[in-house]
């Protein structure tokens, strides 16, 4: 049995909590198999394939890179040309972004105009939450391009609500709302970056 720091009981606990209970236990054995051999890396970035791909261990087209973020090409994508932009620190959503927050939606939102310059049409899809897609405790964005009949398939059966319930819910959002700041945002500086990017090695 590896010798643990209170800190990566709290990580594995974590990492572990993620998978459905009755993987649990495989994965927990997994994690603490690799500890013994690599004490010195938290599972997560050993499992996690943005963490691999930050750590250049996986093989990427970089479409954008700076100091935070990362845009690569999927390689299993939706239509061609599917980008994905992740945060480089292990993180699992847009909360833990902080103060970066505006320039990963500056990125984000850079990626798509870039993309629709050249396809019909663009989808910006984020996923918080496993039941909503979120696969990994690392946060990423997906921009798909779209062409006709691509197969690519967002739909939802609408489920008409009365005023009351309007109500009710817009109170219950308004009343969790944090984190909306309205400390400026610097476009020249972050265009500034964008510029300095380009030609840096892959
Ligand atoms: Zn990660």
């Amino acid at each position: 049995m590896p010798q643990l720091s209170e800190e990566q009981i709290v990580q594995i606990k974590k990492f572990v909590e993620t998978f459905p209970e009755e993987e649990r236990e495989a994965k927990l054995e997994e994690v603490l198999s690799q500890f013994v051999t690599d004490d010195k890396k938290p599972q997560q970035q050993m499992q996690c394939p943005f963490c691999l791909m930050n750590e250049g261990k996986l093989k990427v087209q970089k479409v954008f890179e700076d100091k935070d973020f990362l845009a690569v090409l999927e390689i299993n994508p939706a239509n061609p040309g599917h980008v994905l932009v992740f945060p480089r620190t292990h993180v699992r959503d847009m909360n833990s972004l902080a103060e970066n927050l505006p320039t990963f939606l500056l990125l984000t939102n850079s990626i798509a105009s870039s993309l629709l310059s050249f396809n019909s049409g663009v989808n910006i899809l984020f996923s918080m939450g496993s039941l909503a897609g979120q696969k990994f405790d690392h946060m990423v964005v997906h921009i798909i391009p779209r062409k006709e009949k691509d197969e690519v398939v967002f739909s939802w059966k609408s489920k008409p609500l009365q005023e009351k319930d309007l109500v009710v819910l817009r109170e219950k959002i308004v009343a969790g709302l944090v984190g909306v700041s309205e400390k400026p945002f610097d476009v020249e500086e972050f265009k500034g970056r964008m510029l300095r990017s380009e030609g840096r090695s892959p």
